[in-house]
């Protein structure tokens, strides 16, 4: 049987495709979309060729869908049911996995495979390696379009908070707020920042970020932020960082702006160029005690589980972060150029099929 995407047709090319529906593995599933959403690592995917050459393979890593088929030895799942997709299926076997690193299972970022190394979620049907493990049931009531951030923004932001290990009244500040950087502010937030510090520029992004627990806004481009946030802070810098956004140089700013003993939390993807640079003074000629942990983020259906929770009991309000709506599959291109274009009034874009 064959189906529509949308994909990645070679480096700075993207167009509708069509494939053979995948065909089910004993664990896993096939899935059919609900609600999806474009990622800014599609577009570093395409546009900038950050993973290298990719031809014809389907885009797309956030969903919310619904099964339409089981692997013979998958247990609990059924034909039917509705999931939250995690951007990340790891291998749960791996030796990696066991070493507490599923994202990594199989190779450096391989627990990244939809949109990477296989055909990705912007399709009539999509397959799930390991659907007990890794994909969770949507929760009852959940709206699918504000679920569909439990794929990616919510694990990836909550992640930055998570790598550079936020503790109670400490002072952090998340550099870049589009919806990862948001997220890492509401889980900086949520793991109990004093003093919070986001830097952006957009508006609508700003508003988002003092709702989800910033106290400090930073504009980056109003002046150098480290300066802003020296000012701020009578000199003494912060006590973490988390990264969502700028480029290779943004590490030049957080470990200048870090306190000795601080750490680094980044989830940004780097597109382009070789090498991160490191101010040799700043990060105490090599001794300042300032870490720089860097991840992806973890994916897996405990995991996803735990985040649903936060939405259900109202901890967490994803809904804000969706400015735009678009109904039909047909929309996904205009969705995905829109995350390429980031117009000022956009935070992220979903599709409800
Ligand atoms: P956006 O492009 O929407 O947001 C980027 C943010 O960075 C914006 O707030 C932007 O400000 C700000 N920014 C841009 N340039 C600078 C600068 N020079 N200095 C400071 N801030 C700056 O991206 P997303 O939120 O969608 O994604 C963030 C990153 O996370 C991407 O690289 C994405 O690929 C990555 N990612 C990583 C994952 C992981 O597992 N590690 C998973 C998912 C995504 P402005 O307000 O002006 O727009
Ligand atoms: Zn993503």
């Amino acid at each position: 049987m064959k189906m529509k995407g949308y994909a990645m047709l070679g480096i700075g090319k993207t167009g509708w495709i069509e494939k053979d529906v995948p065909a089910c593995g004993p664990l896993d599933a096939i899935v059919r979309p609900i609600a999806v959403s474009p990622c800014t690592s599609d577009i570093h995917t395409v546009w900038e060729g950050a993973i290298g050459e990719r031809t014809d393979m389907i885009l797309g890593h956030e969903a919310v869908g619904e099964i339409v088929e089981v692997g013979s030895l998958v247990k609990d799942l059924k034909v039917g049911e509705k999931v939250i997709v995690p951007a990340i299926t790891p291998d749960w076997g791996s030796l990696e996995a066991q070493g507490g690193y599923s994202m990594h299972s199989g190779g450096m970022l391989s627990g990244w495979k939809f949109s990477n190394f296989k055909d990705g979620v912007f399709a009539e049907y999509f397959h799930v390696n390991e659907a007990d493990a890794n994909l969770a049931r949507l929760p009852e009531g959940l709206d699918p379009a504000a679920a569909v951030m439990l794929s990616d923004m919510v694990p990836t932001g909550f992640h930055g908070a998570e790598l550079a290990d936020v503790q109670y009244g400490e002072s952090v500040c998340v550099i870049g707020i589009g919806p990862v950087g948001l997220m890492a502010v509401a889980g900086a937030a949520l793991k109990g920042a004093g003093r919070l510090f986001a830097v952006g520029s957009r508006p609508n992004c700003v508003e988002a970020a003092k709702a989800y627990g910033a106290t400090d806004i930073i504009n980056y481009r109003e002046g150098d932020i480290v300066e802003q946030i020296l000012e701020k802070t009578g000199g003494k810098g912060v006590d973490k960082v988390i990264i969502a956004g700028g480029d290779n140089d943004t590490f030049i700013q957080a470990v200048t702006m870090l306190k000795p003993g601080g750490r680094i939390g980044n989830v940004n993807y780097l597109g382009e160029g070789d090498f991160v640079r490191i101010p040799r003074a700043e990060w105490g000629c090599g001794m300042g005690h300032k870490t720089i942990a860097g991840g992806l983020m973890p994916g897996g259906r405990l995991r996803m589980e735990r985040l649903a929770a936060l939405l259900v009991n109202g901890r967490l309000d994803t809904s804000r972060l969706l400015t735009h709506r678009f109904q039909g599959f047909d929309h996904l291109e205009e969705a995905l150029l829109l995350m390429k274009d980031k117009p000022k009034d956009l935070i992220k874009p979903v599709v409800i099929m």
